[in-house]
C-alpha cells in the first residue's frame, strides 16, 4: 500500500511513467537533494535531464513538441519528484504549469512557435509574474501598468507595450535557462473603473526588466524565486498573450489548474516523509526493541499513510475531471488544501520519529519540514482555498 501509485484509476502508461519517474528521483535526484539545498542554486543540469526524460512536455500534443499525455501524468511526475525533493518538483510544476501552459493555451500561432519549442523540450523555463506588493491573495489588485504607444509606422500593428511596476516571489525567473516572463498588467481602465487586467511576454533580459536578488526561503532552497523590477520595458504590440482585457480570467483558470499539480507535489512531500519514516521505524532500537513496536508510533505512521491517501485520492479527482472537461474548481481547491495540511502534518510527524537526527538538515524528512510551509501558501493560501470552496457551498464568503 505505502508508495503505491497504482490507482485503479490509473492506465498502464500512466503507471509506467509514475514507476520511471520515481527510479529518476532515487537515482539521479535524491542522492544530490541536500547539497542543492546546501548550495541554493538550482541545477540546470538536473532540469536538463528532466526535459530528456520529456516531463516539461507531458501535458501537450505531439505537434507543439510535447509528449501527447495528459494532466493526469504530469501530475504524477510531480508527485514522484516531490518524494525526494520539493523544489525539483516545483521547478517542473510552475514551469509547466505557469510556465508553458497560459501560452500553449492564449498564445498566437507566432508566439508558440517562438517560446515553446524550447520551453516543452526542458532547454527553458518560463515564469509567471502575477502577484505583487499588494496583490497576492487579491490578484486583481495588480498595480503594474502596461501603456500601448503606438509607433510612428501608421501600421496598425506598430507599437509598443510599455511596462513599469513591481513583482515579488516569482518562480523561475532568474535561472540561466529563464527565457520568458509572463507579466500580469493593467492595460486600461474600463467605464465603471475597474482595471482592465491583461498578459504580456517579456523575453529574459529585456532592457528594464530588473530580476532581483534571491529570497532567503525557509525552504525551497533549490528552487528559482525573486522579486522583479520593470521600469520602462518595452515590448512589442504583438507580445500581448491573449486577448487585451481577460488577464484575470485566464490566470484564474491557470491556477486553478496548477493547484492541482501542485496538490500532487504536497501529496509526494507527504508520501516522501512517510517512506523515510517507515524505514526508520523499523530500523531504530530504543528500550531493546524497533521504535515502530510501539503503537503510537505505528499509529502514528498509520495516520500518516491515511493522509497521503486520502491527498492523493483528491488531486486524482480533480485531474480527472480537468482531463474529461468537467467542473474541477472547487475539486482543486479541496486537494490543494487537503494536500497541503497532509504534508504539514506528515513532516511534522516524520520529523518527531525520527527524534534529534529529525532536526538535522542533511536528514531529508527535515528538509521536508521546512520545505511545507509554503505549501499552504503558494498558488493560493489555504485561505483562499477555503473562500472558493465555501462559495461552491453558496456563501458569500
Ligand atoms: C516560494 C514562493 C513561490 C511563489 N511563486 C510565485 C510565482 O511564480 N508567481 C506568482 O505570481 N506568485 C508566486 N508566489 C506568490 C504566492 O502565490 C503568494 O505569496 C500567495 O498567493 C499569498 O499572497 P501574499 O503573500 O501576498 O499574502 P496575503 O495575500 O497578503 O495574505 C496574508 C494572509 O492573509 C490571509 N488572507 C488574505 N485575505 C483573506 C481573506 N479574505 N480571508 C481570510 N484570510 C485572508 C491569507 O490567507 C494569508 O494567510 C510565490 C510565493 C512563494 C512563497
Amino acid at each position: 500500500m505505502i508508495a503505491d501509485t497504482s490507482s485503479t484509476a490509473l492506465t498502464d502508461r500512466q503507471r509506467k511513467l509514475s514507476q520511471t519517474v520515481r527510479e529518476f528521483a532515487d537515482d539521479v535526484v535524491a542522492p544530490a537533494a541536500y547539497r542543492y539545498d546546501t548550495e541554493r542554486r538550482l541545477p540546470v543540469e538536473i532540469i536538463a535531464q528532466m526535459g530528456e526524460l520529456g516531463l516539461f512536455g507531458l501535458p501537450f500534443p505531439v505537434d507543439v513538441g510535447g509528449q501527447g499525455e495528459d494532466y493526469v501524468s504530469l501530475c504524477l511526475a510531480v508527485e514522484a519528484l516531490a518524494r525526494v525533493d520539493q523544489s525539483i518538483a516545483v521547478t517542473l510544476e510552475a514551469g509547466v504549469g505557469l510556465g508553458i501552459m497560459p501560452i500553449y493555451r492564449h498564445g498566437t500561432a507566432a508566439q508558440r512557435e517562438r517560446w515553446l519549442p524550447d520551453l516543452v523540450s526542458g532547454r527553458a523555463l518560463g515564469a509567471f509574474g502575477l502577484t505583487e506588493a499588494g496583490a497576492g491573495s487579491d490578484a486583481g489588485a495588480t498595480r503594474t501598468t502596461a501603456r500601448l504607444e503606438h509607433g510612428t509606422g501608421g501600421s496598425a500593428d506598430d507599437g509598443e507595450w510599455v511596462i513599469d511596476g513591481s513583482k515579488q516571489f516569482i518562480t523561475n525567473s532568474g535561472t540561466p535557462i529563464t527565457s520568458v516572463i509572463t507579466i500580469t498588467a493593467v492595460t486600461d481602465r474600463r467605464e465603471d473603473g475597474t482595471p482592465e487586467l491583461s498578459t504580456i511576454l517579456v523575453p529574459s533580459g529585456t532592457p528594464g526588466l530588473t530580476v532581483g536578488e534571491s529570497y532567503d526561503k525557509v525552504g525551497w532552497h533549490t528552487s528559482d524565486t525573486h522579486p522583479l523590477t520593470l521600469e520602462g520595458v518595452r515590448v512589442p504590440k504583438d507580445n500581448l498573450l491573449g486577448e487585451r482585457g481577460r488577464g484575470y480570467a485566464n490566470f484564474l483558470r491557470a491556477l486553478d489548474e496548477g493547484r492541482i499539480a501542485f496538490a500532487a507535489l504536497a501529496t509526494g512531500a507527504a508520501q516522501g516523509c512517510l517512506e523515510e519514516a517507515v524505514r526508520y521505524a523499523r530500523e531504530r532500537e530504543v528500550f531493546g526493541h524497533a521504535i515502530g513496536a510501539n503503537q503510537h508510533v505505528a499509529f502514528t505512521l498509520a495516520r500518516m499513510q491515511a493522509r497521503v491517501h486520502a491527498a492523493r485520492l483528491c488531486w486524482l479527482d480533480a485531474a480527472q475531471k480537468l482531463v474529461h472537461g468537467k467542473p474541477f474548481k472547487a475539486e482543486a481547491s479541496v486537494a490543494k488544501l487537503t494536500s497541503g495540511e497532509a504534508a504539514m502534518a506528515n513532516a511534522r510527524d516524520a520529523s518527531q520519529i525520527f527524534g534529534g537526527y529529525g532536526f538535522l538538515n542533511e536528514n531529508p524528512v527535515a528538509r521536508h519540514y521546512r520545505d511545507a510551509k509554503v505549501l499552504e501558501v503558494g498558488e493560493g493560501t489555504t485561505e483562499v482555498q477555503l473562500m472558493i470552496i465555501a462559495r461552491d457551498l453558496g456563501f458569500a464568503a
